[in-house]
């Protein structure tokens, strides 16, 4: 008989964890490598210390927790991250956290001693909102971005990654090695309204009390872009409207452009501008460099590329009609990843022994484990999200579609690691 996970216990980590850099709104506000993500990483620890896990944390902060087995041979890893974006919910990335603590947990109160070891990870900056790109410390681990880059990176106050984690965590830093694990799995919120329409469709009624779990069979290919529009300053009152230079408003074109891509990319196409940086800024004064982060999506890369081409001649039309010069810096991306179909597969079995609703999807938002399916066979599972809702302090998964997921990863992990 499989132990069964508490799920009491783990509602109340949750609960627990979101108290930290908790808003009013009822999010979480914990930005990477901040003092709510250093208070973060210090309860995960201390929920640790009786479990007498083996740590190890990298030169990204990048932190490895592993339970040991009866037998020397590739561990199985589970986890996700603790950061957030400022308007962030409970459960993006935590729920993976807390789900693999709780796994570990559950052995240790059943007294299992699984023959492969298990290794609960946390890694640094998935969410990218404070230091570009995201999934910084997966991308590090899986070498696609050098340490030492990773390190230089500043957040919008001028402060480094490297500062950063010194001020973080009070710890030595272990030379990064790569892990030797036969399987990466990672529990996540779906962050979309598919699973909890498929509850509702279910006979029963509710999305439980037999529940829906989404098997992730890979992702989307995003593309990430840095415009800097460079105009010309000069005072909003003498300078006539034939003789300005307006960074903030070719910005604001861009902006319209590259979501119209996204439309016209339907279905499947997906496209954002998120975030705007503009100088001077400042009352009077026209705008001389206005500085965007842009982002396209599709399943297909044949698409996403086109929609990128689409993007920069729009923004190079716009650029030119107005005077303005255009740096268009290519700064990331990712996939289109196919996560391991085997065990894809266990996790299908194991969930529907539990009863549960499965669901094969495709990711559209970045997770830690695009990096990781390039080291060992990965796999992602996502539990319900209320409305799809995410990235917002409304984000809400039930304790029991929690839990359910929990277990989906407990009876894989005692498969896998047996
Ligand atoms: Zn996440």
């Amino acid at each position: 008989m499989t132990p069964t996970i508490d799920q009491a216990r783990l509602w109340q980590s949750h609960l627990d964890m979101a108290a930290i850099g908790a808003t009013l709104d009822g999010g979480s506000n914990r930005p990477a490598l901040s003092p709510g993500d250093a208070a973060a990483h210090a309860l995960l620890l201390s929920w640790c210390e009786p479990l007498h896990l083996h740590m190890e944390r990298d030169g990204i902060g990048n932190l490895f927790l592993r339970r040991a087995g009866r037998e020397h041979r590739p561990a199985i890893a589970f986890g996700s991250h603790l950061d957030t974006v400022p308007t962030g919910g409970r459960f993006d990335g935590v729920f993976g956290v807390l789900a693999g603590l709780e796994v570990i947990r559950t052995l240790d109160d059943a007294g299992v001693v699984t023959a492969a070891p298990v290794e609960l990870v946390v890694w640094t900056n998935e969410e990218g909102s404070r230091f570009p790109p995201a999934m910084m410390g997966s991308r590090v681990h899986a070498g696609e971005l050098p340490l030492d880059r990773a390190l230089m990176t500043a957040d919008d106050d001028g402060e480094t990654v490297a500062e950063a984690l010194a001020e973080t965590f009070q710890i030595g830093f272990l030379t990064p090695g790569p892990r030797d694990w036969a399987a990466w799995i990672e529990p996540h919120i779906e962050q979309g309204p598919i699973l909890e329409q498929l509850g509702l469709e279910h006979p029963s009624g509710a999305v439980g009390p037999s529940g829906a779990v989404g098997i992730v069979t890979g992702t989307v290919q995003a593309r990430y872009f840095q415009l800097t529009i460079t105009g010309e300053a000069s005072h909003a009152g003498p300078t006539t409207m034939d003789r300005r230079r307006d960074s903030l408003a070719a910005a604001a074109e861009m902006i319209l452009a590259v979501e119209q891509i996204g439309l016209s990319g339907e279905p499947g196409g997906r496209s954002s501008a998120a975030s705007i940086s503009n100088t001077p800024n400042a009352r009077g004064a026209v705008p001389s460099q206005t500085r965007l982060h842009c982002d396209v999506r599709h399943e297909d890369p044949a698409r996403a590329a086109a929609m990128e081409a689409a993007a920069r001649i729009a923004w190079t039309g716009i650029a030119a009609r107005r005077g303005v010069q255009l740096k268009i810096d290519a700064y990331a991306s990712f996939g289109p990843v196919q996560f391991d179909a085997t065990l894809g597969g266990l996790l299908r079995e194991v969930a529907m022994a539990r009863g549960l609703l499965v669901r094969d999807m495709v990711a559209a938002a970045g997770h830690d484990s695009v990096l990781i399916a390039a080291l060992c066979p990965s796999a992602m599972l996502f539990v319900p999200s209320r409305g799809g809702l995410t990235h917002n302090p409304g984000e809400y998964t039930a304790p029991e579609h929690l839990a359910q997921g929990a277990q989906v990863l407990l009876d894989a992990v005692l498969r896998l690691a047996n």
